[in-house]
């Protein structure tokens, strides 16, 4: 088994052939690069992570799925399982060439079940939309991360995608109960169901979530719904420094007994990026950080009462003032900015690195007081925001512009083990939600047990013999 590419065979006119019978004529994408190239690379700015696909298919259906898998295991050919492409490890990017799936035609919601609080759709359902029709039914599906207008639901179950609110409820694979999914060898699988419990055997279902495309391809996904909290708070609490902003996070909780359903840090280059971004402006835009901190249920008047006695704690903590959203408009503004941070500083410069360090809770602090001493170490900017009440932080250092890229490409490697030696040091690990895929594969080893690194390759063997689905990705084989 392995991952080097002279061990894969080309697409070449026969495999093309055998598609179009598979898929139909008109979902089988090759052509010149400037068609595939949308396909070769994920939101990862760097686009050195990138790799062009030799061909794009659209399948119709897990049975289409299994005959292309069946065909490239016969012909040993690799298969990259793509959503969005929204993903920020390099998971959905073809390394290896070969063929890129698509599920753009499986974007079906295909049952749901009100009377269970479930829904099942296809992977190719964007996110945002599981919620559309089920609100007016006081159901809704919890998973939210901050691309949830462009994801889609097979991506986040990969990725076990968290999010804003997972501080709360948790991350996408908590409400995962089943699913229907096309192995490498083309069998199709059907894990779990509508139960709310089940330990049926071995968990296989909680181990393909979060397995970034490289045990199985997702073909259904059935979620569990909640009762939708009617009443959503939004507030903002500005501080003078990142020190006092971020040490109030992991005191809310326990000075207050209540659990915001986000707590969201964001430092003052990050606001004003992405406000200059999008031509908006929030309240605090020009603190030295932020918290952006929602608070939801059913009763108006608990909600409001939460949320005075979590400003008051941020008053007491060092925030200089309170400001609470009081319309709509309002509240979607702070989160447009809040998930629009990503963008805007890809929009600045793609030199940069989005990093997804998690810590517990009480060493956030700590964590960041460590990078702000790297920063000046290395004499670059780190803009930091992120999950903090789960301790996940999107630190992403910024290239000095009076570097050439190559400096930066030297800089960035030894900044980068020096922020991931800190959050060892912490008890972190080096992805809270973005995944592994291959930005993050050399030095997943710092952060992993001996024992846990075979004992995974023993599963990528035992699903994918041939290493044909999505190799490169997570480990070398
Ligand atoms: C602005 C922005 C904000 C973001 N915010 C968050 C956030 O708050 N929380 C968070 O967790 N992430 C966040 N992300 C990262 C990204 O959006 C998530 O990882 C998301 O889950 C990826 O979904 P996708 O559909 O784009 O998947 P892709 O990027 O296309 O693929 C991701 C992985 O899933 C695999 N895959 C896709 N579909 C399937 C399938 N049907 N079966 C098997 N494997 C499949 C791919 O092979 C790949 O390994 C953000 C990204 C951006 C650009």
């Amino acid at each position: 088994m392995t991952t080097d590419a002279c061990a894969y065979n080309k697409v070449d006119e026969a495999i093309l052939e055998s598609l179009r019978r598979i898929v139909g004529e008109t979902h089988v994408l090759v052509g010149s690069p400037d068609d595939l190239e949308p396909y070769s690379h994920d939101e990862v700015a760097d686009r050195s992570y990138g790799h062009m696909p030799e061909c794009v298919v659209k399948p119709g259906s897990a049975q289409e799925i299994a005959q292309i898998m069946k065909l490239a295991c016969a012909h040993r050919i690799a298969v990259t399982p793509r959503g969005a492409g929204s993903g920020l490890s390099g998971g959905a990017v073809p390394l290896l060439g070969g063929i890129v799936i698509l599920f753009d035609r499986m974007n079906r919601i295909v049952d749901y079940d009100r009377e269970n609080m479930t829904i099942t759709c296809e992977p190719g359902v964007i996110t945002n939309e599981i919620n559309r029709d089920i609100r007016e039914d006081g159901l809704f599906f919890a998973g939210y991360p901050m691309s949830y207008e462009a994801c889609m639901i097979g991506g986040n179950v990969a990725e076990n995608a968290g999010g804003a609110r997972a501080i709360k409820y948790g991350v996408t694979g908590r409400y995962v109960t089943g699913m229907e999914c096309v192995t490498p060898r083309g069998e199709i699988l059907t894990l779990g169901g509508k139960l709310a419990k089940d330990v049926a055997g071995y968990n296989l279902l909680q181990l393909v979530i979060g397995s970034e495309g490289t045990l199985c391809i997702f073909t259904k996904i059935t979620l569990r719904l909640l009762p939708l909290p009617r009443v959503q708070i939004d507030m903002i609490a500005p501080f003078d420094s990142v020190e006092s902003a971020i040490a109030t996070v992991p005191k809310i909780m326990i000075s207050t007994g209540i659990i915001p359903a986000s707590i969201e840090f964001m430092d003052k280059l990050s606001v004003e990026t992405s406000c200059k971004y999008l031509g908006e402006t929030i309240p605090g835009f020009g603190a030295e950080a932020v918290l952006l901190i929602s608070l939801d249920g059913t009763d108006d008047e608990k909600v409001m009462g939460e949320c005075e006695v979590i400003g008051e704690h941020c008053l007491t903590a060092g925030a200089t003032d309170i400001f609470i959203a009081d319309n709509p408009r309002k509240s979607e503004t702070l989160w447009k900015v809040r998930r629009n941070i990503v963008e805007a500083f890809k929009a600045v410069s793609p030199q940069q690195s989005c990093e997804d360090i998690v810590v517990p809770i009480a060493q956030i602090p700590a964590m960041v007081g460590g990078l702000k001493k790297l920063a000046e170490k290395y004499d670059l900017m780190i803009p930091c925001y992120g999950h903090a009440a789960d301790g996940n932080l999107h630190a992403t250092p910024v290239m000095n512009p009076a570097w050439t890229p190559g400096e930066w490409h030297e800089k960035l490697k030894e900044l980068l083990m020096e922020i991931y030696g800190l959050t060892i040091s912490l008890g972190g690990t080096i992805s809270g939600e973005h995944g592994i895929g291959h930005k993050r594969k050399e030095h997943l080893a710092m952060f992993s047990d001996p024992v846990y690194l075979e004992l995974i390759k023993a599963i990528k063997k035992a699903f994918d013999p041939f290493n044909i689905l999505n190799p490169g990705k997570i480990v070398d084989l």
